[in-house]
């Protein structure tokens, strides 16, 4: 297969009916996550959350009936902690305000975070809108199985001395 050829889907991972949420926001758009998970609560208890540091100690004031899992804060390792997961199959939605008018001392994370969540086909939302069409999707309640795309090309591709 050419290195450029479409990868067509191969496995499924079936994700339960009880998800595991990625939530991440960047300073100037914390408000924006906590009003919208607070207009969301009674979904979000229902599921698990997994969140960066700051953005999880302000979820954990405002929902304290949620389940949070808090990871380190996004410039110390926060978004990496999150993209390694989803490289695990842990995680089964991220939801992610980052700031499009601010530069992010961590900016090469969070453009490694949003490509392995593409990488692994795992529903993204980056703004308001599309997280209010992610969790009011029937899919969001119950189980699913998520194609995982086929790297059999790349992870049998010739390296080295054989290239
Ligand atoms: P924080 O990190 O929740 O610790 O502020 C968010 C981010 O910048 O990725």
């Amino acid at each position: 297969m050419e290195r450029n050829e479409p990868m067509e889907p191969k496995d499924t991972l079936h994700i339960d009916r009880r998800k595991r949420i990625a939530l991440v926001a960047h300073d100037h758009k914390k408000r924006d996550l906590l009003e919208w998970a607070r207009y969301n609560r009674e979904v979000l208890t229902r599921h698990e959350i997994y969140a960066t540091g700051t953005t999880g100690k302000l979820l954990a004031e405002a929902l304290p009936e949620a389940t949070i899992i808090r990871l380190q804060s996004g410039p110390l390792g926060g978004d990496q902690q999150i993209g390694g997961k989803i490289a695990e199959g842990l995680i089964d939605l991220l939801i992610f305000f980052w700031d499009p008018l601010m530069p992010q001392p961590h900016d090469p994370d969070v453009k490694a975070l949003l490509r392995v969540a593409v990488v692994w086909n795992i529903p993204i939302a980056c703004n308001r809108a599309t997280a209010d069409y992610l969790i009011s999707s029937p899919l969001l309640t119950s189980a699913y199985e998520r194609l995982l795309p086929s790297y059999e090309a790349h992870l049998e591709r010739t390296v080295g001395d054989e290239a």
